[in-house]
């Protein structure tokens, strides 16, 4: 059956789903975010619908959910290279967001709207072996 869909990642924020919808697009996966103009628009709803749900087409689910996994399990930079902990340097560095409760998450939506906030204060990355965390560059 061509251009089944199937969900395979649910975000409770579009930019957080936008960072792997840009990764997976990088590797010729088409992908596409369904409620995500609906939580744009009230994210207060995000729980309540169920969150952004990242779908691609059935026949590249495998692909998908491989690359997937290779993100969750380290980080690369632009250039594919496994990101490095200044600390310990080991690969085990995954991205995470700074938005963690409402509060953080209502200066966010304002700097996001103005077009103040900068992306590296939105995510950070962090060892998962030493916990260190640091800005993306
Ligand atoms: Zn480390």
């Amino acid at each position: 059956m061509p251009n089944t869909f199937k969900t395979i990642s649910v975000f409770q924020y579009t930019t957080e789903a936008e960072i792997i919808k840009g990764r997976l697009e990088a590797e010729g996966i088409h992908v596409f975010l369904s409620d995500s103009t609906t939580i744009d628009t009230n994210p207060i709803v995000s729980n309540a619908i169920g969150g952004v749900k990242l779908k691609v087409y059935a026949e590249q689910e495998a692909e998908a959910i491989a690359i997937l996994k290779s993100i969750s399990s380290y980080s690369l930079d632009n250039d594919g290279q496994a990101i490095s902990c200044p600390n310990c340097h080991k690969h085990q560095v995954d991205v995470f967001s700074t938005i963690k409760d409402l509060k953080s998450f209502s200066a966010f939506l304002v700097g996001f709207i103005f077009g103040t906030l900068p992306f590296h204060t939105r995510y950070k990355y962090r060892c998962e072996a030493c916990k260190t965390e640091f800005p993306i560059q």
